[in-house]
């Protein structure tokens, strides 16, 4: 099962790739990326400038209706941040050492 909590706590994971189903408008040039987790399509249509003047997302099945579609990216960041402190992976400070005793010298 596909799980789109990375993607909605992060960012996609674009790779280049193709869409032969779409046609840029008249004088764009079109930049297809595919999310290697989740499958999300971002079409973009790129003017002779280098600017952006469409974009277009197609998002896989279930990916808008998601249970944590509304939580922000910093919340979802704060659960996980949640989940790898159970699981041992949170830095703790380091333990105070001992004071040393100052050796008198001579
Ligand atoms: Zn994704």
């Amino acid at each position: 099962m596909v799980t789109f909590e990375p993607c909605k706590r992060k960012h996609h994971s674009w790779y280049e790739g193709t869409d032969p189903s779409w046609t840029p408008s008249w004088g764009l040039a079109g930049e297809v990326e595919i999310c290697d987790r989740c499958g999300t399509v971002r079409r973009r249509g790129i003017n002779d400038r280098g600017e952006t003047i469409t974009v277009q997302y197609i998002w896989p099945d279930g990916y808008r209706e998601a249970r944590d579609e509304k939580a922000s990216k910093a919340e979802l960041r704060a659960a996980w941040f949640k989940r790898e402190q159970r699981m041992g992976r949170v830095a703790k400070a380091p333990k105070k050492a001992a004071p040393r005793k100052l050796r008198s010298v001579g």
